[in-house]
């Protein structure tokens, strides 16, 4: 499933090609008609994301809603676009672009009260202007829960997913299995600034990359990193394979139905509080 830095580029990539444009919609597939046929003709205010959520403005209580779920995919192209396969849940045309939406597990038109609603029920995202992680906190810091059960909750913390969540525990030294009531508020305010600028980063790059300088490849000699999602990483699907810091093997279990991957020695349960 594609994480929050992947759905605000997202956002960004609407707003550069269709913001303040008059959009054609259609929906190839159909299963989006009734939608696509009343923002056909309408201008494209904003687009934003809130966590793994995508809102497209088209004017007061018209959101285009969307959420990518584990198979969606929205790929852009240049106008006029080739004709549409059947899979196409939904296409965009304007002002020499075209965006292709498919596969998503929701695709809805909503109100603005239907958006509110939603954002409520949200954790704050480190990608949103003007959000910090006090309503985080609040949840975290009384909870039984793992703090990296805790991290991929979206009611906690809206838009981590399962590279993040491990990278940034391994990069701030602490164990996964740390309940949230014993993490210290200052581990968990260098957590979420810490968050809020390698997330920035993933926007800007649309890759996660979460190595320090002097872990770098280059750095390091070492050859950089084969894996289909691309960046440099510490502890994410890099299991067995030797700690960039310490050289113990690195770790996985399964935590909240996903894998996580830690390292014992830098990473230590004896580091409880
Ligand atoms: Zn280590």
């Amino acid at each position: 499933m594609p994480e929050g830095h992947t759905i605000h580029r997202l956002a960004l990539d609407h707003r550069e090609r269709f913001e303040g444009r008059t959009i054609r919609a259609t929906s190839p597939q159909g299963k989006f008609a009734a939608g696509a046929a009343l923002i056909d003709g309408a201008v494209m205010d904003t687009a934003e994301a809130h966590g793994k959520h995508l809102f497209l403005g088209f004017g007061p209580d018209r959101w285009v809603h969307i959420h990518l779920g584990l198979f969606g995919k929205l790929g852009f192209g240049t106008a006029p676009p080739p004709p549409p396969t059947d899979t196409v849940r939904l296409r965009l045309t304007g002002h020499g672009h075209h965006a292709d939406l498919r596969g998503p597990t929701t695709c809805a038109l909503i109100t603005d009260a239907e958006k509110r609603a939603i954002h409520d029920r949200l954790g704050p995202d480190p990608l949103r202007p003007g959000e910090d992680g006090d309503r985080a906190w609040r949840r975290i810091s009384r909870s039984r829960t793992t703090v990296a059960a805790l991290l991929l909750d979206q009611k906690v913390i809206a838009g981590v997913g399962n590279v993040y969540r491990a990278e940034v525990l391994f990069r701030h030294g602490i164990d996964p299995y740390l309940p949230g009531r014993d993490l210290r508020r200052d581990q968990w305010d260098a957590i979420w600034a810490d968050l809020a600028a390698l997330m920035r980063e993933g926007v800007r790059n649309n890759r996660i990359d979460t190595v320090r300088p002097e872990h770098t490849p280059e750095a390091m000699g070492r050859p950089p990193r084969v894996d289909d999602h691309g960046g440099e990483v510490y502890v994410y699907r890099r299991t067995g394979a030797p700690c960039l810091l310490c050289g113990d093997a690195v770790r996985t279990a399964g935590l909240a139905a996903r894998n996580l991957f830690w390292c014992p020695t830098c990473q230590p349960a004896a580091a409880r509080p």
